[in-house]
């Protein structure tokens, strides 16, 4: 019998089965994924500081890109931040973790059911295992919700474009009544990843509006863009409140963003991935009710710990009208260099916490304490 099952080859799931391969040889994994290739269509990226030492060295076989610092740029304020930044994508992801997870990896391979304990194949097939976890990416849940939404192009300059590092938000374009700005990540002197960004009240993409936004971006910044070469756009959720239980309906153990497990003001979860990996490689023995409750544990307390953060976002979506919005991350960007780190990396101090409320609010007081309850 097989000691692991992993239901979902995206990031969580990668991460979860290429770690356990790595530091438990031992330990017999099955990773599943209806897709043909592993991770999907996604560029993910990170700062180096989200994740431990530790955490940096096992991942960097999959960095494709780092860059020393990164750039933000808002009507009244640009700076510069000493920060490393990565970036992963999903086509290195495939072909690290396929390596070395050889005919342990099953592709295109659709789940219809599971349980604790066994999978439950669309072609019939029954796959028993000690262990199942589920990591099939986001599902539906019910809690308030505010919205990233974003669409990405790769594309080749005609000439080079002269970017040497990323520009995380350049919210001077346009706001259209939204908070809006471009994303971009410099890949080689003449290509970039250039990502039209919204904090939005609702989810999904206008893709023509989006390709038209980044057109218009490129000409402005004098980039001759000759070809499109890949395009990926999602709508991530960004928490206003309400309970973690939500995400743990059912009995099967579940890692990822099923499990709740992202920041909950940017919707990126590859730091949380990766914590749960190594979590899950630490634990022994493996049972269905020991992986559960160490899972659901871990979930649990890092949607405690993080309240400040859906706080701040009942500012951004509800107190803060749209075209508000732009102002209270200017601010942010105004703010120490280090706290800036430690707002990415989810690990904010009682004393942070004043720092970030600190200073002449950017939305009026009383609407900011209409949203202090969860
Ligand atoms: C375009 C995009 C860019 C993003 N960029 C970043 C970023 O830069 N940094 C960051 O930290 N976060 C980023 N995120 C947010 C988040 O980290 C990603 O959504 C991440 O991929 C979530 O990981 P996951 O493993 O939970 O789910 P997913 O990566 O979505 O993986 C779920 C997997 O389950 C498989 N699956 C689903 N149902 C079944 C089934 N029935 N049978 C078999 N397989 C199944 C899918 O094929 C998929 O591969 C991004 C999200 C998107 C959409």
């Amino acid at each position: 019998m097989v000691d692991v099952v992993i239901v979902g080859g995206g990031l969580a799931g990668s991460l979860a089965a290429w770690h356990l391969r790595m530091v438990r040889p031992g330990c017999a994994v099955t990773l599943l994924d209806a897709g043909a290739t592993l991770g999907g269509n996604h560029t993910w990226s990170c700062h180096a500081t989200d994740l431990l030492p530790a955490s940096q060295h096992w991942m960097a076989p999959l960095v494709v890109h780092r860059w020393p610092r990164y750039d933000v740029a808002f009507p009244g304020r640009t700076r510069t931040l000493e920060h490393e930044y990565w970036s992963i994508t999903s086509s290195r992801l495939h072909d690290v973790v396929s390596a070395a997870l050889g005919d342990t990896l099953r592709l295109a391979t659709t789940v219809e059911a599971l349980t604790p304990t066994t999978v439950r194949l669309t072609s019939g097939e029954v796959i028993e295992a000690r262990v199942v976890i589920d990591a099939r990416g986001a599902a539906p849940v019910e809690v308030p919700l505010g919205w990233q939404t974003f669409l990405g192009q790769d594309v080749v300059c005609e000439t080079p474009h002269g970017v040497t590092h990323p520009m995380l938000m350049d919210a001077t374009v346009p706001q259209d009544g939204a908070f809006k700005f471009m994303y971009v990540l410099p890949w080689s002197a003449d290509q970039l990843l250039i990502e039209d960004t919204a904090y939005a009240d609702t989810p999904g993409v206008d893709a023509a509006a989006a390709r038209r936004a980044i057109a218009g971006y490129a000409q402005t910044r004098g980039w001759r863009v000759r070809e499109v070469v890949r395009e990926e756009s999602g709508s991530l959720p960004i928490p206003l409140g309400g309970a973690i239980d939500t995400f743990w309906q059912g009995d099967e153990p579940r890692i990822g963003m099923r499990a709740g497990l992202f920041h909950p003001t940017t919707g990126y979860s590859l730091p949380d991935a990766v914590a749960t990996a190594e979590h899950l490689a630490g634990m022994d023995p493996f049972t269905p009710a020991r992986v559960y409750s160490e899972m659901r544990t871990l979930a649990t307390r890092r949607w405690q710990s993080r309240g400040f953060f859906r706080l701040l976002n009942r500012w951004l979506f509800r107190a803060a009208h749209p075209s508000e919005r732009a102002r209270i991350l200017e601010q942010f960007y105004g703010r120490p260099a280090d706290l800036i780190a430690r707002f990415y990396g989810a690990r904010l101090t009682a004393g942070d916490h004043l720092r970030l409320v600190a200073g002449r609010p950017p939305v009026p007081v009383w609407r900011a304490l209409a949203h202090l309850r969860e």
